[in-house]
């Protein structure tokens, strides 16, 4: 990993190599069933998780519906509440300005808390070019950091390391980056977690600027929030003299009574906890209590392209928790470099190729880095139904079709490569439309059955290298049903 998702392949060219990782395999095997079991048991606890679940969704969907009035709404609080707010038409845009305001400080190192939305613009590495250090003060993004690795779970971005080695990356690079790990460092988690305490404690005691995202925005006071285990985020948030928050637009929520019911389907989604051992909340700056300075840097990067969607906006509800990576087949075994972006799993595969649209070979293999099995959408706490997303994406893949890019109309292309799917489909589509043509070809492929082969041929070879040819019965439904009842309505 070169610490950049720029010039990745295609998913499946990267799945076929990280699933020969047996060592990854195991890793993301272990970590994914322990998270996903404690996640079953705390979601059982309450009686109206059900009702809790679609009462998320609504809000998010409303929300959403009329994302501009919020927003405004969020603007006009975070000023009154002392803070400065600022609008980013995309990543460039964002990182951009974070640089600026860094450099308007006269400092030249900021700490980090764990946000995906910097992931997403790839912030450290514009920081980097504007001669900013950027510290990442998360554990697991630590890890990451000084691996000169990439993020492959939102929640747990470290999750393809196992405990030696984190061990052998600190022994060898913590000096690069400030205090040295200890020489005798060994790999039990209690050593590797105060060993990166000691490290991260000298930059939480200096460090003059942090750089955030945020878990939710609260409309009607312009109050932010972030949740987290470790604690980090809570240093970074109070001791610090400027805070800057980079947060994508759909994080907001209107008042605090909606905020209350995704502070319970966050925690229980996430790390199966009841509540979230640390939840920070800040509104605008308050004198003699945390920073002097507080700076909110709206990111839109593709969420309201997304938003004119009317199938594909529902990924904008995603609270990130991360349920859907654990519970899914395919992200257990390719791991989450293989996604190619800061998001990585079921949520990667429908939110990425909206946010950047389905132009590179990557971004449109995307929608198919999915089996279709439905696990996701069982355990997402807002209900997006990422299969049916996932379909309508693999739709605009081989037909193209409308888009909106930029807030600008325009009409996609199909991509390459999907020239034997779209002769199918087009065959299916004219043998529906004409029952008679549909009569005679299933008369036709019961009659002749037997020679029919059990691989397909061509195109179609890889889908049967994994899976049985389903046999064509003798009778079909409809000629059955004129048979035994005898009726005309089949026609
Ligand atoms: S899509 Fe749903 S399950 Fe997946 S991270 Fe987002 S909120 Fe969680």
């Amino acid at each position: 990993m070169s610490g950049t998702y720029l010039g990745m392949p295609a998913f499946p060219a990267a799945a076929a190599s990280s699933t020969q990782d047996a060592r990854l395999r195991g890793n993301l095997r272990h970590a994914t069933h322990t998270i996903r079991d404690k996640r079953a048991k705390a979601v059982a606890e309450l009686d109206d998780w059900a009702r809790l679940r679609a009462a998320g969704a609504a809000v998010k969907d409303r929300t959403l519906r009329h994302l501009d009035h919020y927003l405004e709404q969020l603007e006009e609080s975070v000023t009154a509440a002392g803070g400065q707010v600022h609008w980013a038409a995309d990543a460039a845009e964002a990182n951009a300005i974070v640089a600026r305001l860094v450099r308007e400080t006269g400092e030249r190192e900021v700490v980090k808390v764990k946000s995906m939305a910097t992931q997403e613009t790839g912030l450290n590495r514009a920081l980097a070019e504007a001669g900013i250090s950027a510290y990442e003060t998360d554990l697991a993004e630590l890890i990451v950091q000084l691996g000169d690795d990439l993020p492959s779970h939102i929640l747990v971005p470290a999750i393809h390391r196992n405990r030696g080695e984190i061990r052998d990356i600190f022994r060898e690079q913590m000096a690069r980056w400030g205090r040295p790990a200890p020489e005798n460092l060994s790999d039990a988690p209690a050593e590797l977690a105060e060993a990166a305490r000691l490290h991260l404690r000298e930059k939480f005691l200096t460090a003059k600027v942090a750089v955030s995202g945020a878990n939710f925005m609260v409309a009607d006071t312009g109050t932010l929030v972030v949740v987290e285990s470790e604690g980090n985020g809570r240093m970074c948030l109070t001791l610090p003299e400027t805070l800057i928050s980079v947060v994508g637009i759909e994080k907001v929520v209107p008042t605090w009574q909606d905020l209350e019911i995704f502070l319970q389907l966050l925690p229980r989604s996430s790390t199966a906890e009841r509540m979230n051992p640390y939840t920070s909340m800040w509104t605008g700056t308050t004198d003699g209590d945390g920073p002097r300075t507080f700076h909110l840097v709206l990111l839109d990067n593709g969420r309201t392209d997304t938003l004119a969607d009317t199938v594909g906006r529902q990924a904008l509800r995603c609270i990130r928790c991360s349920a859907c990576l654990n519970v899914c087949p395919v992200y257990e075994r390719a791991g989450g470099h293989a996604y190619g972006s800061a998001y990585p799993g079921p949520i990667g595969a429908i939110l990425t190729p909206q946010l950047r649209g389905t132009a590179s070979e990557l971004d449109a293999s995307l929608p198919y880095a999915s089996s279709l099995c439905g696990a996701c959408y069982e355990v997402c706490p807002v209900a997006i139904d990422i299969p049916e997303v996932l379909v309508h994406l693999r739709e605009r893949v081989v037909q193209g079709g409308r888009v909106t890019r930029r807030g600008v109309k325009t009409v996609l292309k199909p991509a390459k490569g999907h020239a034997a799917e779209r002769a199918a489909m087009r065959a299916a589509g004219f043998a529906f439309d004409h029952p008679g043509a549909l009569r005679a070809g299933q008369r036709l492929a019961a009659r002749t059955r037997r020679l029919h082969p059990r691989r397909l041929p061509g195109p179609g070879r890889a889908w049967t290298d994994t899976r049985d040819l389903p046999p064509v019965p003798a009778e079909s439904f409809r000629d059955w049903w004129r048979r035994t009842r005898g009726e005309e309505r089949t026609k």
